[in-house]
Order: C-alpha cells, then sequence, then structure tokens
C-alpha cells in the first residue's frame, strides 16, 4: 500500500502531480509520501503488539533529517552504525534513550560519543570491541548496556550480498564462542550485559528463518539466565522484505508480527525490532528524465535517463528491479528496452530487457520502492551533484535536500 497513484492519467504522489514537481525542482529527484511512511510505521508496530517492543529505525536505509524526525515524533527509536548516524539523529531531534548502535567496527570516539549521548544499547560483535568499549566507560566512570550480535547461523535465503547470519559471515559472534563472550562481558568493568541481538540479512522474503532465529534467541536467552546473566532485551535486527515487482510477495508485518509473538511471548524480555526497508522502501520514488535513445545493435534499444548507478545503485550492485513507468498517461502498446544511465560504467543499467510502454524523449519515469538504500547510497561518482529530495504531505511538498551543485562536489579540496 502506498500513495502513488494515477489521477487522470498522471501519476501522484499523494495529492501532487510528479510532473509538477520535476518542473519545480528537476530531475533526478527523489520524492517521498509522508502519509506511505507513517502509515508503514503504524502498520509496523502495531504488528508487535502483545510484546514489550521498542522499534528502532535503521538510519542507514534512509537518514535523511526529514525522514527521521516524523519517525522521531511517531516515537520510534533509531538502530545507528556509526557516529555520523548517531549526529543525524540527534540532529533531527531523536530521542538519544531510543538508540541503538550496531555495527563490527565502531571507533573509540563513536563509542565516548555514543555512552555521553546516554544510548540505549550498545549491540558489540566482538571480544575487543568490548574490552575498549568497557575501557572508554570506566573511564568516564560509566556502565554501559550492551547486548551481544550473534551469529544464529540461519540461511535467510536473500541475495548473498544481505545474507549476513551465514557461519562465514563477518557479522556477529560465532555460536561456539558465544558462552565464553557473556563471562568476558560480565568480568568487565564498564559492560553491562543486559540483551542478546542479532540480524540475519535483508529483503527476507518469508516468516521462516525469523521463526527459526527466534526459537535460537529464545533457548540462547535461557541458557544464559542459567549461567548468570540478567538478560532482558533481545534485538531481532531488521530485515524484512518488500515487493519490488519481482520475485515471491514478502510475508506481511502481520505474519512477521505473529511469529515473533508466538516464539518469543512469556519470555519476559523487551523486544527490539530494527525495520529499515519495510519502512521507507515505497514511500519513495526516483524520478528521472529521458535524455535520448539509443539503437544499440540488432534489436537491442537503449533508453537513456538522467538519473545513474551514482543515484540509485541497487540494480548495479545487488541485481536489484525496481518497477518502472512514465509518469503521464502511458503510451498504447509496448516495447523491450534497456533504461541506462549517462555513467561510464557498463553497470550502469537501471532496468534490463524490461518490458515498459512506448517512451521518448523527454518523458519522465519513475523507479518505484526506491525510498529505502537509494538516496542513502547515492554518490558523486562521474561528478555527479547527488539528487534533490522532495517530501509530500498531501497537497503539499518542500525540499527536504537541496539538489547538489558543483561548489559541493570540490568542498574542502585544494587545486
Ligand atoms: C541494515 C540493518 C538493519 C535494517 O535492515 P532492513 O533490511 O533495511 O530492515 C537492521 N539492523 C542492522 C544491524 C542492520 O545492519
Amino acid at each position: 500500500m502506498n500513495h502513488f497513484q494515477r489521477r487522470k492519467g498522471e501519476l501522484c504522489c499523494e495529492d501532487v502531480p510528479l510532473s509538477r514537481l520535476a518542473e519545480e525542482v528537476g530531475t533526478p529527484a527523489y520524492v517521498y509520501s509522508k502519509a506511505t511512511l507513517l502509515r508503514h510505521a503504524r502498520v509496523f508496530r502495531s504488528a508487535l503488539r502483545g510484546l514489550d517492543v521498542l522499534a528502532c529505525f535503521a538510519v542507514k536505509s534512509a537518514p535523511n533529517l526529514a525522514l527521521l524526525a516524523l519517525l522521531a515524533r511517531e516515537g520510534l527509536g533509531f538502530d545507528i552504525v556509526s557516529g555520523g548516524e548517531l549526529f543525524r539523529v540527534l540532529q533531527a531531534g531523536g530521542d538519544a534513550r531510543k538508540v541503538v548502535f550496531s555495527g563490527v567496527g565502531k571507533r573509540q570516539e563513536e563509542l565516548a560519543a555514543a555512552l555521553d549521548a546516554g544510548i540505549f544499547q550498545f549491540n558489540c560483535e566482538s571480544e575487543e570491541e568490548l574490552q575498549q568499549l568497557s575501557r572508554i566507560a570506566a573511564r568516564k566512570k560509566r556502565v554501559a548496556p550492551v547486548a551481544l550480535r550473534v551469529n544464529p547461523e540461519v540461511d535467510a535465503r536473500t541475495h548473498p550480498h544481505i545474507a549476513t547470519a551465514l557461519s562465514t559471515s563477518k557479522f556477529g559472534i560465532p555460536a561456539e564462542r558465544v558462552l565464553a563472550t557473556y563471562r568476558l562481558a560480565a568480568s568487565l568493568p564498564g559492560i553491562r550485559a543486559v540483551g542478546v541481538a542479532c540480524h540475519i540479512g535483508s529483503q527476507i522474503a518469508s516468516v521462516k528463518p525469523f521463526a527459526e532465529a527466534a526459537e535460537k534467541m529464545r533457548a540462547l536467552v535461557l541458557r544464559l539466565r542459567e549461567d548468570g546473566h540478567d538478560i532482558r532485551r533481545l534485538d531481532m535486527g531488521g530485515g524484512l522484505g518488500v515487493p519490488y515487482g519481482d520475485g515471491p510477495e514478502p510475508p506481511s508485518p502481520r505474519q512477521y508480527g505473529e511469529a515473533l509473538v508466538r516464539v518469543l511471548e512469556g519470555l519476559d524480555v523487551k523486544v527490539l525490532v530494527e525495520p529499515g526497508r519495510l519502512l521507507v522502501a515505497n514511500a519513495g520514488v526516483l524520478l528521472t528524465r529521458v535524455l535520448l535513445r539509443k539503437q544499440g545493435r540488432g534489436s537491442r534499444r537503449f533508453v537513456v535517463v538522467d538519473a545513474g548507478m551514482n543515484d540509485l545503485l541497487r540494480p548495479a550492485l545487488y541485481q536489484a528491479h525496481h518497477e518502472l513507468e512514465p509518469v503521464a498517461r502511458p503510451r498504447r502498446g509496448a516495447e523491450v528496452v534497456d533504461v541506462v544511465g549517462p555513467v561510464c560504467e557498463s553497470a550502469d543499467v537501471l532496468a534490463k530487457r524490461r518490458r515498459v510502454h512506448p517512451l521518448a524523449t523527454g518523458d519522465l519515469i519513475v523507479m518505484r520502492t526506491a525510498g529505502a538504500y537509494g538516496m542513502a547510497m547515492a554518490s558523486q561518482y562521474n561528478a555527479r551533484p547527488r539528487p534533490v529530495e522532495v517530501l509530500v504531505d498531501g497537497r503539499s511538498w518542500r525540499v527536504i535536500r537541496a539538489r547538489e551543485s558543483y561548489k559541493d562536489l570540490i568542498r574542502g579540496e585544494s587545486p
């Protein structure tokens, strides 16, 4: 469910025609729907009623301050993976006491800043990290609340780049080292081990891996309590998939919630979840314009647009599929084309051999479901200023990040 719909043939975001936005702010542009984002946040949280839940939005999926501020006002916490993301959350008015700090490599100054801010929890992934955090906390006469991120070794059956709980993964503490690592944590003066955490991957298309992970985590909580650790928090990570228009329909938030409630009810833990993609992916589109058409060899036809892999990396990085469609009423008929960007890389293909309504030079098109890991992964590769971001709210809209200028491209450089 999202608020990008056709009215009189023309694609709108809520009550604003996308063609009008293109005129006002140019292309390429990321356009987000406030109503869609808030709806997803509410549906997700109500799916987990029955558990004592803290939902922490994964900042890395869509770090714009305006989006974070909306979610903060909804009462969400935040899952961060860097000091920069902590800075963003605080700038957006987020509550540090609802922040979880994840990641396999945190700098000492990042740990110190998070301690000073008073965050809810550090998710630690190694013995060395525990020792470093303990040292910094003890120096500040503080005790850091810690969950250890363990590797539950479940196959999330997703793209290998976004599976994080295989036995070969760099993430999490391997099962055989978990008990020893908790013992170490318990012995450190600056650490209070309050929880366990996992995150099994992203764009997961079935409930089964989540249920499997929850079973394993439940058993681990009980085992750790036997060992004398007072474990009262269980962080299940993020990873629930969204429909991109290819592949199987992922489970609904309700099915996901039911599975977690079934396994975790009565465990007497606060359950943390870290949704990213699920909340924001189809709350955003990438709006782009056809620069020209080009005939390739034989029947190969290219549609060259003004957005490239630097603006939307997912197709090049993960062979990800994004539905695309014209903003104006679609022309009759169909053709098979490659939609490509202007970047000097053969990987700069937004849609390969895609069946589309006929497209012409100057047409506006949207890449759907681009709200998560879209602008977040954008770069200036090929000296391309990053796109403008716009937030639509009913009939009104505003720029929430200005299009970068050439000056922005050289900021901090000296010839
Ligand atoms: C990336 C990430 C998430 C969010 O994943 P989604 O698939 O966007 O829900 C949550 N937690 C951690 C630790 C992550 O690295």
